[in-house]
């Protein structure tokens, strides 16, 4: 069933877990399910779910909040988010065109662990660590601590470039997930990019709201709040995942005065339908999120089961713009493979361009054509502008 509804599943498989542990964000990091024991006392795992956690180990660790945990649908193999963080099988099998570095970050590094791929702004990678681990990581080579490339970010090299780079006017914190580090910690990374002039706008990438809704206290809003102008991008899938706690936590940040969007990644059996994304879409709108970008899964290793062809994407969209509230669509894009960047994939609403004319269908499918301005007005208008123009009284002329 598709939950519009906030809930909270706590305590779910914790019961008789103290109140002031389970809202403890450092409990809940410390109680993460992260081993094949743990998993199978909880919930019957499948023979792919048990191959996958063996396999985890040497490519992208298994950890997950009892917070999140709890969204399980123990019963169902197929659960939306137990596709996003339990390991499969077919996590072991690499496709050909799949990469260990899919939109290619490592060769627009100019330092270590920042990327600079835009004239204008750039990727400051804090940690390689995160509350909880999404299977299909796009950067599974450095996050967790258990793939092939270790993330040896450079803070002072960093803040060096940055000040040299005039260019720079906007930095995104990411990793890894930056809310990972205590309130001190992120204010001291946050105080060092304020002091920069050029840079003119910070945001935050971070999955914890969602998977550690307990992180969001009062005094990480309080610290955040000092550095406006900063934005924060969110990473929702689906709407069980907004729980009443992630509502309440998302609200915090809004009253922080930090404006919200959200990334979703378009997963096979998560978010590939019309009705889901169209009930996660609403209820971010109802956390004060803004659905900012809905993206094609990068062609990272070991992700094929989890891929969508990109036309299920265009549908998706397409059942969204006009249907509903203008808030509610997110841009889909593809981050062109081997490092192009972000490329916007639209459903085609133009029929038909030229010197003349447009032609454009609405989300009905009617068609309507849009005149281009042009440079020989009929005569009569032309010689009235002319009029106009040279001083004549207007009134002689409406
Ligand atoms: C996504 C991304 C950004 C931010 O892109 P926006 O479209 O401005 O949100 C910046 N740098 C890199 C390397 C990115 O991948």
């Amino acid at each position: 069933m598709l939950s519009t509804e906030f809930s909270s599943p706590a305590p779910g498989f914790w019961p008789g877990v103290k109140p002031e542990d389970w809202n403890s964000w450092r409990w809940q990091l410390k109680n993460r399910v992260t081993t094949l024991e743990q998993l199978e006392r909880l919930i019957e795992l499948t023979p792919s779910e048990r191959a996958g956690v063996a396999v985890a180990g040497s490519k992208l660790s298994l950890a997950v909040t009892p917070h999140f945990f709890n969204l399980i649908d123990p019963h169902d193999p197929n659960c939306p988010i137990r596709r996003q963080v339990i390991p499969r099988f077919e996590e072991s099998l690499t496709m050909p065109w799949e990469m260990a570095d899919p939109v290619g970050e490592d060769g627009h590094m100019p330092v270590p662990g920042l990327v600079h791929r835009y004239p204008d702004r750039v990727l400051f990678l804090v940690t390689d660590r995160c509350a909880s681990y999404c299977r299909y990581c796009t950067r599974s080579r450095v996050v967790s601590g258990a793939g092939e490339q270790e993330l040896r970010t450079n803070f002072e090299a960093i803040y060096a470039y940055l000040a040299a780079h005039t260019e720079v006017r906007d930095v995104l914190l990411s990793g890894g997930d930056p809310l990972l580090f205590s309130d001190d910690k992120l204010d001291g990374i946050l105080t060092r990019l304020r002091a920069i002039p050029h840079i003119e706008f910070v945001r935050i990438g971070s999955r914890v709201p969602i998977f550690l809704p307990q992180r969001i206290t009062p005094e990480l809003c309080a610290m955040l709040k000092k550095h406006h102008p900063l934005w924060m991008s969110v990473h929702v899938n689906h709407p069980k995942e907004l729980t009443t706690e992630v509502r309440d936590a998302l609200g915090r940040l809004a009253d922080a005065g930090i404006p919200l969007g959200n990334q979703s990644v378009l997963l096979r059996g998560v978010n590939d339908d019309p009705a889901v994304m169209k009930a996660l879409v609403h209820k971010l709108l109802r956390c004060r999120v803004r659905p900012y970008y809905l993206y094609q899964l990068d062609l990272i290793q070991g992700s094929s089961h989890l891929q969508v062809p990109v036309k299920k994407g265009v549908e998706i969209i397409e059942s969204l713009r006009g249907h509903t509230t203008g808030y509610g669509v997110p841009q889909y894009v593809i981050d062109a493979p081997g490092g192009g960047g972000k490329v916007p994939v639209n459903p085609g609403y133009v029929l038909h361009h030229d010197a003349e004319r447009v032609l454009i269908r609405n989300y009905e499918g009617r068609v309507f054509e849009y005149p281009e301005p042009r440079s020989h007005a009929p005569t009569g208008i032309k010689e009235t502008v002319a009029a106009v123009e040279s001083g004549a009284p207007i009134q002689d002329y409406v």
